[in-house]
This record gives structure tokens, C-alpha cells and sequence, in this order.
């Protein structure tokens, strides 16, 4: 931590700041914040990262990654991530834990943030505390959650063992999970809204040819049915709107996901689905305050894009320091 001297470009006026404060302050420990992580530790700026509960986001909770460049047989979610936390690690990042209840600006350019009850401050923050699985918002579905409701494979697969299940959705977590369920339980029913799957076609090759898999198309659920557990669900075809149950013991929701930003409240814009908009070098519409994979409005959420909006943060947000500190390399 450094105490710096701050020249607000308005008034030319040299502020003091005499509080410790960080460089940055990385909101959220998935593979876009422990790569800004990696990248500003590097760059021997003092960096802080918020975590709520375990560092590695989403992909932590997958299986198997087989698009992330450099391993031609894929990488298990969880280890790719502790390798990334381990080299953030190594390079001196601190991470703290907590979740984030309000980031403030105060006037003279430092971002507050606060956990725990305890404040944090800095120049820079980079917003990456991606996002969360949808709700299908359907009766039955919060109060059969953990009873047969589950929006992770990765975790809830070995109890259904033998079982019959259903998966919702039909994109690539959909279809991924689907896949991976199948080493599991006797039979899985995929019930997807549409006529055609939105997942990237290999994932569509695969489990087309998968035999323990079958769908129910065109389809939405309307309810989920069950006294201590799940036993069935009540579907509705969109096209004849004729209803019918099927009997199951497991219900797998992937339709998607929202932004985890409702913290910033009105410090950021966001698009109308709660997603941060940012220039080209992930600047949010606030000065200083930058953001970086599934939180931020993009056409490919992958693990490779959130790396590299992280690396781009990062740079952005030591330029944006050092000229703030007055750092020149003439
Ligand atoms: P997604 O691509 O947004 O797909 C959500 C699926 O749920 C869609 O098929 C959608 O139907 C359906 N859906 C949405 N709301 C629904 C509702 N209320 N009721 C029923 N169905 C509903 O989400 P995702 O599959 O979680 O993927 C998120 C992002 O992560 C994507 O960019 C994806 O490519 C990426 N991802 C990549 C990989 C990989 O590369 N291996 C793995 C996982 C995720 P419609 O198709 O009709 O809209």
C-alpha cells in the first residue's frame, strides 16, 4: 500500500491523501479478477481482491474445459483456477474474504469499498464478480431446492445415481452438464423451449449421439412437483399447448445467467439486464472504475475472453494510476 498525492485533472489543485490505500481494489475471483490479479502484481502495484466465498467463479464448478487454450486433452475447471489463484498468489496478490455491500467514490478520486463492516480503499477498482445462475421462477422450484432442484452437475450429480433427471435450458451449460450427468443417473430428459439447441455444435454432435439422453422440445416447465422430493415435472408444449408429466427425481436448471452487480446501484451504467457497459479498455462509464468478464455486456462469456478483458483491465487501470501519480517515462 502507498500514500500518493492526487492531481484531479478539474481544479490542477494537488490533493493528499494521507490514508494507506491500495492501487486496486479486484471485486470477485474468477478467471477474469485472478488474471488483473496475475497482470498488476506483476506490475508491483498494490493489489487487493474481494472474494465471497472461493476463488475460480463458474468454471470452478466445471468439469472439464476444453477451449481454454494450451491443454489439447481440456483441463478440469477446478484445477485450471487454482492454478491461476497459485500464480496470482506467487506474485503477491492479497486476497481477502467477504461480500461486497457498497462501493463509494469519495471526492478527491478514492473508491471505498466495503465488507465485513470494514472499509477498504483505492485508486482503481475492477469490477469482475461475474454472474449467477438464472432461476427458472416456476412453482415448486425454491421450495424443492437441494431436494431434487439443482443448478450444479459438477456438485449434485453422484446423488442421483441410477435416477431418472431432467435438465433445462439448451445452451453450452445445458448441454455440458447434460453430457456429464450421464456417467451418472439412467436417463436424462432435456426440455428446451425451442426447436434447436443454442450450444456451439460439438456439444450438439455429442449428445445427439448420446443414448441415456432424450428431449422434450418446443417445451417450457410449469411447475415442479413433489412432497419431500422431487417426482415430477408439469411441462407445456409452446406450439399445441398440450401439458403432461414427466416423472423424475432430478431437476437441473441451466437458462442462463444474471449479472452480479446489483451492489453498484447507480455507481456504473448498466444495460437494461444489469450488465456493465465498458469502453474498448474496460473502462466503466465511472473514471478509475473498470470491469472485466461475466459482469460486463459482451457477445462471449468464456473463460478465455474474461482472461483477457482481466489483462486489458489491468493495464488500463495502471495507466490510469500512474498518470494519476504523475509517473512519466520520458
Ligand atoms: P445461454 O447461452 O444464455 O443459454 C440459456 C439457455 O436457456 C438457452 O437455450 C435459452 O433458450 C434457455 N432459457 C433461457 N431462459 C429460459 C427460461 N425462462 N425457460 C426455459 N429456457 C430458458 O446460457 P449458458 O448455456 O449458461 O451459457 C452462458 C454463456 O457461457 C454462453 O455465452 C456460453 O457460450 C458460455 N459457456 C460456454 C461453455 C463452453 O465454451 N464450453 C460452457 C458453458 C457456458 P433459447 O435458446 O431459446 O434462448
Amino acid at each position: 500500500m502507498s500514500a500518493v498525492s492526487i492531481k484531479p485533472k478539474t481544479s490542477g489543485k494537488k490533493v493528499t491523501i494521507k490514508e494507506k490505500i491500495f492501487d486496486t481494489i479486484i471485486i470477485g475471483g474468477g478467471p477474469a479478477g485472478l488474471t488483473t490479479g496475475i497482470y498488476l502484481s506483476r506490475a508491483r502495484m498494490s493489489t487487493l481482491l474481494i472474494e465471497k466465498a472461493l476463488p475460480g467463479g463458474q468454471a470452478i464448478l466445471t468439469e472439464i474445459i476444453e477451449n481454454y487454450p494450451g491443454f489439447p486433452h481440456g483441463i478440469a475447471g477446478p484445477e485450471l483456477m487454482q492454478k491461476m489463484e497459485e500464480q496470482a498468489v506467487r506474485f503477491g496478490l492479497k486476497i481477502e474474504y467477504g461480500e461486497v455491500e457498497e462501493v463509494k467514490i469519495k471526492e478527491n478520486k478514492v473508491k471505498i469499498v466495503k465488507i465485513n463492516n470494514q472499509e477498504y480503499k483505492a485508486l482503481t477498482i475492477v469490477l469482475a464478480s461475474g454472474a449467477e445462475a438464472s432461476k427458472l421462477e416456476v412453482p415448486g422450484e425454491e421450495e424443492l431446492k437441494g431436494r431434487g432442484v439443482s443448478y450444479c452437475a459438477t456438485c449434485d450429480a453422484p446423488f442421483f445415481k441410477g435416477q431418472k433427471i431432467v435438465v433445462i435450458g439448451g445452451g453450452d451449460t445445458a448441454i455440458e452438464e447434460a453430457l456429464y450427468l450421464t456417467k451418472f443417473v439412467q436417463e436424462v430428459t432435456i426440455i428446451h423451449r425451442r426447436d434447436r439447441l443454442r450450444a456451439t455444435k460439438i456439444l450438439q454432435e455429442r449428445v445427439f449421439s448420446n443414448k441415456k439422453i432424450n428431449f422434450a422440445w418446443d417445451s417450457v416447465v410449469i411447475k415442479i412437483l413433489g412432497k419431500e422430493k422431487v417426482e415430477n415435472v408439469l411441462i407445456q408444449n409452446k406450439k399445441t399447448g398440450e401439458e403432461k408429466e414427466i416423472s423424475c427425481q432430478g431437476v437441473f436448471v441451466f437458462v442462463g445467467y444474471i449479472p452480479n452487480s446489483k451492489f453498484l446501484k447507480e455507481l456504473v451504467k448498466l444495460d437494461k439486464r444489469g450488465y456493465i457497459l465498458t469502453d474498448d479498455n474496460m473502462m466503466t462509464s465511472q473514471e478509475g472504475i473498470f470491469a472485466c468478464g461475466d459482469v460486463r455486456k459482451k457477445i462471449l462469456k468464456q473463460v478465455v475472453t474474461a482472461c483477457g478483458e482481466g489483462a486489458t483491465a489491468a493495464f488500463a487501470a495502471q495507466k490510469y494510476i500512474e498518470e494519476l501519480k504523475g509517473v512519466s517515462y520520458k
